[in-house]
C-alpha cells in the first residue's frame, strides 16, 4: 500500500464521521472475520438509569439504602454509579461524601458512611466477601426477573448483610441491530465481551442478534479474551468505548472506539468513531475495503 491511497482513504472517513488513524486498520480490514463488541457504551447508550430496588424483608427502608448506596457511589467513575447518584438526587435525597472509598474493579466498591460499612456490586463481589444471597426467595426471584429483562443486577450489602437488589438498565443503540445483521451478512461474525453477568448479558446480546457471548470478565481479561480469538486464528476487531478496554482495542488487529468514549480509547483505537454511532463502524469497514482494492 502506498501512504498517498492510504491518505485519501482517510480523509473521506472523516467526512463520513469515522476517523481512521493508522494504515494498519485501512490494511487488515479485508481480511477480518470476527467483531468483538464492549456490551456497555457500544452495544448500548451507556447511560444506565436505576430502574427499579427490591429490598429484602427486614433490613431497612428503600429510601435508607438508596441513599446509602448514593453516597458510596458519589466517589466512582463507573456509570452503573452514575445511574445510583443520579436517581437519588431524582429523588431530592443529598447523599454525603463516603468517609472511606475502596473500588474493585469488575466487581464493585466497598464505602463507609458514618459508623455503616457498605458494598455495592456483583455476585463475585459479594462471594468474596462472604456475603450469601440466596436465602430470601423474594429478593431470589427479583434477581432472575431483572436479569431475564437484559438488566444489569448489583447488590446492596451493609453490615455485611444483604439488603437491596439494584436493577440498572441501559437502552440499547437504536441502529446496534441493524448493524450487527449487516456485519453477519457480510460473513463476520459479532460477538459480545463484558463484564457483566451471563443472564443480563445473554438477553442484551439476543435483542442485537448476537450468538456468542464472553460474560463476566474482569477488566484486565479482556485484552487476554481477544488474544484467545486470534490464537484460535481469527482477525478481530474490537470495538469499545474505552472504560476497561481499553487494552484491548490496542491487542485487537483493529481497534475501534467510541468517539464519545473515554479519551484513552480514542487514543488505543485505529479507528474512531466520531459521532458515536455504530453505522459508523460500517462506514470504515467497506471504506477500509474500497481503499485497498484501489491500491491493488
Ligand atoms: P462492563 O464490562 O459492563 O463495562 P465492568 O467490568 O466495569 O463492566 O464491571 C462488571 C460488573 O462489576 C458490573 O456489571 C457490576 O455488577 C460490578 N461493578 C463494577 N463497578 C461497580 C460499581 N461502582 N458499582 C456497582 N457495581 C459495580
Ligand atoms: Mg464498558
Amino acid at each position: 500500500a502506498t501512504p498517498v491511497s492510504i491518505m485519501v482513504g482517510t480523509g473521506r472517513g472523516a467526512q463520513l464521521g469515522v476517523l481512521i488513524k493508522s494504515g494498519r486498520a485501512l490494511q487488515e480490514a479485508g481480511g477480518l472475520d470476527t467483531v468483538v463488541f464492549d456490551k456497555t457504551g457500544t452495544l448500548t447508550h451507556g447511560r444506565p438509569e436505576l430502574a427499579a430496588v427490591t429490598m429484602v424483608r427486614g433490613t431497612m427502608a428503600r429510601t435508607e439504602a438508596v441513599y446509602l448506596a448514593a453516597a458510596a457511589e458519589s466517589r466512582s467513575e463507573h456509570p452503573l454509579a452514575q445511574a445510583i447518584v443520579r436517581h437519588a438526587r431524582a429523588l431530592e435525597l443529598d447523599p454525603p461524601e463516603p468517609d472511606a472509598f475502596e473500588a474493585v474493579p469488575g466487581k464493585g466498591i466497598r464505602a463507609t458512611i458514618g459508623y455503616r460499612t457498605v458494598l455495592i456490586g456483583n455476585r463475585a463481589f459479594m462471594e468474596d466477601n462472604g456475603i450469601s444471597l440466596d436465602d430470601d426467595q423474594f429478593a431470589v426471584d427479583a434477581i432472575s426477573h431483572y436479569a431475564g429483562q437484559g438488566a444489569t443486577v448489583v447488590f446492596f450489602a451493609s453490615e455485611n448483610k444483604f439488603n437491596a437488589v439494584f436493577a440498572i438498565a441501559d437502552a440499547m443503540r437504536d441502529e446496534t441491530p441493524e448493524v450487527v445483521a449487516s456485519l453477519k451478512r457480510n460473513g463476520l461474525t459479532p460477538i459480545m465481551l463484558t463484564g457483566d453477568n451471563e443472564v443480563t448479558a445473554r438477553v442484551v446480546a439476543e435483542r442485537a442478534g448476537i450468538d456468542a457471548v464472553i460474560a463476566g470478565v474482569l477488566p484486565d481479561r479482556k485484552a487476554a479474551e481477544i488474544e484467545r480469538l486470534q490464537a484460535e486464528g481469527r482477525k478481530v476487531a474490537m470495538v469499545g468505548d474505552g472504560i476497561n478496554d481499553a487494552p484491548a482495542l490496542a491487542l485487537a488487529d483493529i481497534g475501534v472506539a467510541m468517539g464519545s468514549g473515554i479519551d484513552v480509547a480514542v487514543e488505543s483505537g485505529d479507528v474512531v468513531l466520531i459521532k458515536s454511532d455504530l453505522r459508523a463502524l460500517l462506514t470504515a469497514l467497506n471504506l477500509s475495503r474500497a481503499t485497498m482494492t484501489n491500491i491493488k
